[in-house]
């Protein structure tokens, strides 16, 4: 069974965010706990809770099928000490937050080097950022998001990805979501059945597909291998259709969140159902 949604507003309250996600026939959603640009945040009040939970009762989401996106001003593999422990705390904060929300998954960009250090020392303190918060918490899963490349990110490889679970110590507890438009700006094809094959293929064989947790679907503005992020509508981009009626007919995308984070949201319910049409 396919669970297709999109990264809804919760503006006015996490609770709010079920409702939304029901007005354009989601049956799994995203969204951010807090204000994404901002380190901080009013804790979330029991009221905010219980009704969001409510609010997912009444429109028959389960939690498992909810995929929360962490803030962008978070880099686990932060280079100097400050900025790493101001990430640290901030995302042991997200982390929290989804544990008080019932949530099983925290979705994160794994972070950059920002040029002062390898690739390898940052993996490894992403890896360490990871185990701290996992050490922390409870029944949230970290879920590494791979990355479009930009600047000096890390995460657009899926050997990134790899290296990062392999530093991890609770392999049950880490996981990863592939975004579309990322990995085809990363330089993976997915224009076509077979490349959207030898894609997963060689994803399956450098992380493993039982670590799948989610997956963005956002066709692509630029184009293959242009370490650029910008995500377009379904169809609209560099990416087309392929991709989407492969994920939707493939059984190893089954039972996990599959959300949208396309550009014009008055096409979300459109894009929705064109999605269950082709499964
Ligand atoms: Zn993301
Ligand atoms: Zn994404």
């Amino acid at each position: 069974m396919k669970y297709v949604g999109a990264h809804v507003s919760a503006s006015g309250g996490v609770e709010n965010a079920p409702l939304n996600a029901q007005t354009i026939g989601a049956k799994a959603f995203a969204l951010f706990t807090k204000n994404q640009r901002q380190w901080h945040a009013k804790p979330l009040t029991e009221t905010s809770i219980a009704a969001f939970r409510e609010n997912l009762d009444k429109v028959g989401i389960r939690l498992e099928h909810v995929l929360p996106h962490d803030s962008y001003l978070i880099n686990l593999g932060h280079p100097e000490p400050e900025g790493l422990e101001k990430s640290r705390a901030a995302f042991l904060e997200e982390m929290q937050r989804c544990e008080q929300l019932g949530l099983s998954l925290l979705n994160f960009h794994p972070g950059a080097t920002l040029r002062k250090i390898s690739e390898e020392q940052s993996l490894r303190l992403v890896a360490d950022s990871i185990n701290r918060v996992l050490e922390q918490t409870q029944g949230v899963t970290a879920v590494i998001e791979n990355t479009a490349g930009q600047g000096s990110t890390l995460g657009h490889r899926f050997e990134h990805l790899a290296a990062i679970i392999e530093g991890v110590e609770d392999k049950r507890r880490v996981g990863v979501c592939l975004d579309t438009c990322h990995t085809f700006v990363a330089g993976y094809d997915l224009r076509t059945e077979t490349a959207c094959r030898e894609t997963f293929a060689e994803f399956d064989r450098v992380v493993g597909f039982s670590y799948l947790r989610g997956m963005h679907l956002n066709d692509s503005k630029p184009g293959l291998g242009a370490r650029v992020d910008r995500h377009h509508s379904l169809g609209q981009g560099k990416l087309g259709w392929e991709v989407f009626r492969y994920i939707m007919r493939d059984g190893r995308f089954d039972d996990i969140p599959l959300v949208l984070e396309t550009i014009d949201e008055t096409l979300w319910a459109a894009e929705i159902a064109a999605l269950y049409a082709i499964s």
